[in-house]
């Protein structure tokens, strides 16, 4: 028995809980939603489901890329878990295991602190610190789960433990990087947040020589200081569209600690090459430029994305392999291309292995972006994932590793792109806490 409400088929609210964000994976339907208020209800729900044979899967903001918090089984659903207390003596905000960013936002901002968060306000909170947390703050004050200071999980046993530093140190060590859905359920977390500053934001985009604009730009943005948190998509266009003379643009988002004084210098070198085609640029309050000009609501939709990091700048050879791939996109209803972080400054300040979250030497992180409608018909789609496999390869020789949060059912060597020289102590921990696999999908940790 637990407090909250059990849904099962037919059942009012059943459909909407169990549909992920990630609309190419919601006919895979739970046999029940366990809709869990406390930490006591998440450890009846696993032992139930461990008593009874049902595999369970934990779900708080569905936006697994890959769809990895759906189920047939017993959906263990920790979204009502979702309160945000800050201390202000101590600087901490306590979280519950379900809240999503939306909720998150609203506690930072009535505090006027922050963390390093990302854009879409539906994603959940933990399984966001769990993978690691990227946000335009990374560079300023690291990943998100370099800020955690403590996290409470229900482990496969259905007991309640507390990991820090001290205590359970090694899942500690775990839950900073590896990703949600492998160690427990996590119900709380105390992050350290900072005093929020004013920023210069912008949304600027250049239609006109794209091979130098984005070599000009990308190096420009490398020399800026760690203030500054951006955003680079390569916008792919089809050969249709490239031979009618429409060729790929280049959109740049972003936030820096400065005024936009100090960010036309650092675009210095970029103006010089191109002039963009549209640019917004604002001086705005930190919250309402996260909420009004950077943030993005994330609508259900199909995509895949694949992911991977350079190690300084891309080179030129990198360049033109992307330029190649972005203008053969075979074209779907949504959209695609690639999408480059800039990462570099406090993620790399941490040692590779003082945390799960190995990928501490990078510059760039990359994603091969592509989405696809719904009367976008099975053949055109798998033609535009086999270009986008291809490209990723093509970039592969240039990267290294790939990014858990933006997990990808399609890579092969996962278990070394995700964690590198992390996975073998990854894998001894889960050996310990959760021998049977309890917490178990496709591409989760297995125990050595
Ligand atoms: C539109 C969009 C924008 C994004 N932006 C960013 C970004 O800016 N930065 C970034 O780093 N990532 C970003 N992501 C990736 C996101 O952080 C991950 O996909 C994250 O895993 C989603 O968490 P969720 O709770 O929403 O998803 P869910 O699908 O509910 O969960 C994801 C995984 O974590 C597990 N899980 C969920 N809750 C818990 C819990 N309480 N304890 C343990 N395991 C749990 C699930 O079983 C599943 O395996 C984005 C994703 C999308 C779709």
């Amino acid at each position: 028995m637990i407090s909250g409400q059990v849904l099962r088929p037919g059942d009012n609210g059943y459909l909407a809980t169990a549909a992920p964000n990630n609309l190419r994976y919601a006919s895979r339907l739970p046999a029940g939603i366990a809709m869990c208020l406390n930490p006591n209800d998440v450890a009846q729900s696993i032992l139930w489901s461990r008593q009874h044979g049902i595999p369970l899967i934990t779900r708080s903001g569905g936006h697994s890329y890959a769809g990895y918090s759906t189920t047939r089984g017993l959906m263990i659903d920790v979204s009502p878990i979702s309160q945000a207390d800050f201390d202000p003596s101590t600087g901490i905000v306590t979280i519950g295991g379900g809240i999503r960013n939306f909720a998150l936002y609203a506690a930072l901002q009535e505090a006027n602190v922050t963390i390093t968060h990302g854009r879409c306000t539906g994603v959940g909170g933990a399984a966001f610190v769990l993978g690691g947390g990227i946000g335009f703050n990374m560079r300023r004050f690291g990943l998100a789960c370099d800020q955690m200071i403590e996290t409470e999980l229900v482990t496969a046993a259905g007991t309640i433990v507390t990991a820090n530093s001290t205590e359970n140190p090694d899942l500690f060590w775990a839950c900073a990087g590896a990703g949600g859905g492998n160690y427990g359920i996590n119900t709380e977390f105390k992050l350290q947040t900072f005093p929020v500053s004013d920023l210069t934001v912008f949304r600027i985009t250049w239609t006109t020589d794209p091979e130098d604009l984005y070599s000009a730009l990308l190096s420009a943005l490398q020399a800026g200081p760690s203030t500054l948190g951006t955003r680079v998509a390569l916008n792919a266009v089809t050969p249709h569209q490239f031979a009618a003379g429409e060729d790929v643009s280049i959109t740049l988002l972003g936030q820096l600690v400065g005024t936009p004084e100090e960010l036309a210098d650092i675009l210095a070198p970029a103006y010089v090459v191109s002039t963009p085609a549209v640019a917004t640029i604002k001086q705005m309050a930190y919250w309402p430029a996260q909420i009004s000009f950077l943030g993005e609501p994330g609508v259900p939709n199909r995509y895949q994305e694949k992911s991977s990091f350079f190690i300084g700048l891309p080179s030129e050879e990198a360049i033109d392999t992307a330029f190649s791939w972005a203008r053969r996109w075979p074209g779907t209803s949504e959209q695609a291309g690639l999408v480059l972080f800039q990462t570099g400054d406090q993620v790399n300040a941490v040692a590779p292995d003082a945390t799960a979250f190995v990928h501490r030497n990078s510059d760039w992180l990359m994603s091969v972006v592509l989405d696809w409608g719904p009367d976008d018909g099975d053949a055109l789609v798998q033609n535009n994932l086999q270009w986008q496999k291809d490209f990723y390869a093509a970039m592969r020789r240039f990267t290294t590793g790939a990014f858990i949060n933006f997990v990808d059912p399609t890579l092969k060597n996962w278990q070394h792109d995700y964690y590198g020289s992390n996975l073998a102590r990854l894998q001894s921990i889960k050996a310990m806490v959760d021998p049977h696999q309890v917490f178990r999908f496709p591409e989760s940790i297995r125990p050595s």
